[in-house]
């Protein structure tokens, strides 16, 4: 599974990153990056996907 950010809808809320930081963080510039998602982190980042507000997350296979 993949996840990606919208970075112009993403305002950086921190939301993704406490909910799954193993996929989602944040790098040097404050931007939201994504690692690929593994087995186990699949939950955790569609719960993300779900939580963000402003549905800047995607998730696909
Ligand atoms: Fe950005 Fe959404 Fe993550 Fe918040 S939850 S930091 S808006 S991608």
């Amino acid at each position: 599974m993949k996840a990606t950010v919208n970075h112009d809808a993403c305002i950086g809320c921190g939301a993704c990153t406490a909910v799954c930081p193993n996929v989602f963080s944040f790098d040097a510039e404050g931007k939201v990056v994504t690692a690929p998602v593994q087995d186990a982190d699949k939950e955790a980042a569609i719960e993300a996907k779900e939580g963000c507000p402003t549905s800047a997350i995607s998730v696909e296979e």
